[in-house]
């Protein structure tokens, strides 16, 4: 931002000079250019009409830069970050990947929020109420298997993201190797990924969710009832999701059972009706996959209640992340979100008001993480 004001503060004082050099009547300025530039009068006027072209240039210019509030496109390009980050968790390896970041005006974006409260938590972790948004995957290499939890988005939410799969490559992994993908609800910017145009990502692997939540996104009946608000996201989820249907390759679970070795799906409810966990253990530690459970550190670990348009039921919601957050304070285990700030893994612990959230530490050789 600091270089569109200097952009700005440059164009107005050259606009101003020029704004000087054409009035008509400014008779030292007039005597300065035919003194110092050898200009006869009709020079003079001549190039008073190209000076007034650029000062209304200049003008539009510095109030464009000014007023129009920055379209992600005119002030961002997408900028070639690492994007995976390893850890150890017992016996497995687990990888982050980033899919990008995507701008999100938590101000429009968030609910149950008191006045100035969005603005207020931002600006405390130093952040604009505009802030971008991580889409994180995880890839857990447990007993020779490749398990993915969520897919990332593909093509549907622009160039800043859908690099999951480009992600993956350059870590030395293969799409095609995945065996699993663990979906932690059926929005796209979880499964997008799993098609890229009308081919699947990954051919081999079986997709697993919550039968609660296939049954709500898929069935015809449930479509037919949706408000027409709500139709564009069934039409999504199907696209993405009815290829692997037909392939006979989308595993629905009850909770309660693992679904391989120390992988457990946890209901957690109220972002959509099937939204689950995974807890995976190994050798005494744990990590928790909280998909969607939040989507604003800086807001919502201050305040739990803060909900998000995006939750078809808010209010249960909030209580499946008021319990989530008290379980992992409590329990002091791992825990992994889509939407925080990549990779997106951490500790949290709790506050006098709210929550204390402690990204993992940096390391190359998986000491004192
Ligand atoms: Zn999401």
């Amino acid at each position: 931002m600091s270089k569109v004001y200097r952009r700005h503060s440059f164009v107005s004082v050259f606009s101003a000079f020029l704004n000087q050099a054409c009035k008509e009547d400014n008779d030292l300025i007039k005597k300065y250019i035919q003194k110092y530039f050898k200009m006869t009068n009709v020079k003079i006027l001549f190039n008073r009409f190209f000076l007034k072209l650029i000062l209304s240039f200049g003008v539009m210019m510095g109030a464009s830069l000014y007023y129009a509030p920055l379209t992600f496109a005119q002030h961002t390009k997408v900028l070639a970050q690492p994007g995976s980050y390893h850890m150890l968790l017992g016996d497995i390896e687990i990888i982050a990947f980033s899919d990008g970041s995507v701008p999100q005006d938590l101000d429009k974006l968030l609910t149950n929020t008191q006045p100035g409260e969005v603005k207020k938590l931002t600006e405390l972790n130093f952040q604009t109420p505009v802030v971008e948004a991580s889409v994180n995957a995880y890839l857990l290499k447990i007993n020779g298997k490749l398990i993915l939890v969520d897919a990332g988005t593909a093509d549907l939410y622009g160039p800043s993201l859908g690099h999951l799969p480009a992600n993956m490559i350059r870590a030395g992994y293969k799409p095609e190797q995945i065996d699993a993908v663990l979906v932690t609800h059926i929005h796209t910017d979880h499964t997008g990924g799993l098609m890229a145009g009308d081919k699947m990502v990954f051919p081999n692997a079986d997709i697993y969710v919550s039968r609660k939540e296939a049954d709500y996104w898929l069935s015809d009946e449930n479509y037919a009832k949706a408000p027409a608000r709500l139709k564009p996201y069934f039409d999504q989820a199907r696209l993405k999701m009815t290829p692997y249907v037909k392939a006979g390759k989308l595993k629905t679970y009850e909770y309660g059972k693992e679904l391989f070795p120390g992988i457990l799906p946890v209901a957690s409810a109220g972002h959509t009706p099937g939204h689950s966990f995974y807890q995976v253990t190994s050798n005494g530690e744990k990590i928790m996959f909280w998909g969607d459970i939040m989507h604003s550190a800086a807001v919502q670990f201050a305040d739990p209640d803060v909900t998000i348009v995006y939750d078809v039921d808010p209010a249960t919601a909030a209580q499946a992340r008021k319990r989530a957050y008290e379980d992992a304070a409590k329990g002091k285990y791992w825990i992994a979100a889509d939407h925080l700030s990549f990779p997106g893994i951490g500790h949290i612990r709790k506050r006098e008001t709210g929550y204390g959230w402690f990204p993992i530490n940096y390391t190359t050789s998986g000491v004192g993480q």
